[in-house]
């Protein structure tokens, strides 16, 4: 058996290690904690559920979905664009669903790339942004997000080469590892700079409905010129609890909209309509009161946890959005993953070490917020010990 070259080009999976030694203390019976993977933790909202439980007995939704999707899920995801965003979206030419947002990321590398052309790809970032380019047989360019400018990247310190041969850019706010939130400007930046070098921005807003403290963030798409130069992937996973339904959508660009669409008649055979209707369901404003009342439960746990880091001597400014606390690794340490083991060593808590991220990841942590509070507590007092 002979896997493909563009297999081979994919780094090994960063967590195996960690995942090896998280296996071996869980069988030698230690109480292992894992603060590791964003997944909220919580059910996906009744609401939803019932609509989904509604929705099952209709045989229409047995048969093969189209790729462009049922009019009501593109209907509703348009209404919430505008009175989430205040952004008008053509629900015939500009919205289409996808299979999650992971799909619409990988998929959208195939449809924009070929060997030689670049993706740039904020890093750290979610791993797909590189992994994607590579398998398209094009390569992924690296930008770092720069703590001081707000962990956004530093557009003009990409090269004239790279800026030439890129075709994407993505990236993601609010942001995964970092959980920091879009600085003014900087989305405006990002138009001009896409436009000045014919890139298409693909901005992933995965994490738009969790945030605290009064905060609102933005579509990429409200930003001027956006629309000419850009797709937003918007995710259901996170916000609504929803990361085993595989309910997204890209919107935007119509152009690259229907190579998207064209691209996807060739992959899959689209979203299983009971899944549309459900995600119909959670886009309406009933399902507003649940998004609060979660990021009320998160709210409290970010502050539980960056108020364990300071005992510990971390100084981390709580995330104004995401699921996600990022910290630097304390003095003494080598790297992330060596942090990282030491914490599992000791505590027997799982953190994410920042260069699972990419290589900008390095010197940082991650520690995700959906755990149950009662077991959050319990890790908590560890690391707040250690
Ligand atoms: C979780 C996550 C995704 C994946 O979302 P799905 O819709 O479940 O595929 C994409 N991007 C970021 C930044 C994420 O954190």
């Amino acid at each position: 058996m002979r896997p493909s070259k563009r297999l081979s080009l994919i780094p090994p999976y960063l967590f195996a290690e960690l995942e090896r030694k998280i296996a071996r203390k869980k069988a030698e019976g230690v109480d292992v904690i894992s603060l590791g993977i964003g997944d909220p933790d919580r059910p996906t909202p009744a609401l939803v559920v019932e609509a989904m439980q509604e929705a099952v007995t209709e045989p229409q939704t047995h048969q093969y979905p189209t790729n462009r999707g049922r009019a009501d899920f593109r209907q509703a995801l348009s209404d919430y664009y505008e009175r989430r965003f205040d952004v008008r979206i053509d629900p015939e030419r500009e919205v289409m669903p996808a299979i999650g947002a992971k799909e619409a990321i990988f998929n959208l590398n195939l449809a924009f790339l070929d060997p030689g052309d670049a993706a740039l790809a904020s890093d750290p970032g979610y791993p797909v942004y590189t992994a994607g380019p590579l398998l398209a047989g094009a390569d992924p360019v690296v930008m770092p997000l720069v703590p001081e400018l707000g962990f956004t990247p530093d557009l003009s310190s990409i090269s004239a080469q790279d800026r030439a041969r890129a075709k994407l850019l993505y990236i993601n706010y609010p942001n995964n590892p970092t959980g920091a939130i879009v600085p003014p400007g900087f989305f405006e930046r990002v138009v001009e700079f896409a436009k000045a070098n014919d890139i298409l921005v693909v901005h992933d807003n995965s994490y738009s409905e969790i945030v605290y403290d009064g905060y609102h963030a933005p579509s990429f798409l409200a930003t001027p010129g956006a629309k000419e130069v850009g797709i937003e992937v918007f995710s259901l996973s996170k916000g609504y609890n929803m990361t085993g339904w595989r309910c997204a959508a890209v919107l935007g660009n119509a152009d690259a909209i229907e190579s998207f669409w064209k691209l996807k008649t060739n992959i899959d055979s689209g979203l299983f309509e009971a899944v549309q209707l459900a995600g119909v369901a959670a886009l309406s404003p009933d399902a507003d009161a649940e998004v609060a009342s979660m990021n009320e439960l998160y709210r409290i746990r970010r502050d539980l946890v960056c108020e364990a880091l300071r005992e510990a001597g971390v100084h981390v400014k709580p995330p104004k959005g995401t699921i996600y606390v990022w910290a630097p690794v304390p003095e003494g340490f080598e790297s992330s993953a060596a942090y990282c083991e030491h914490v599992l060593e000791q505590a027997a808590v799982v953190i994410s070490p920042g260069s699972a991220y990419g290589p900008s990841g390095e010197g940082w942590f991650r520690i995700s917020l959906t755990t149950p509070d009662d077991r959050l507590q319990e890790a908590v007092r560890r690391l707040a010990a250690l």
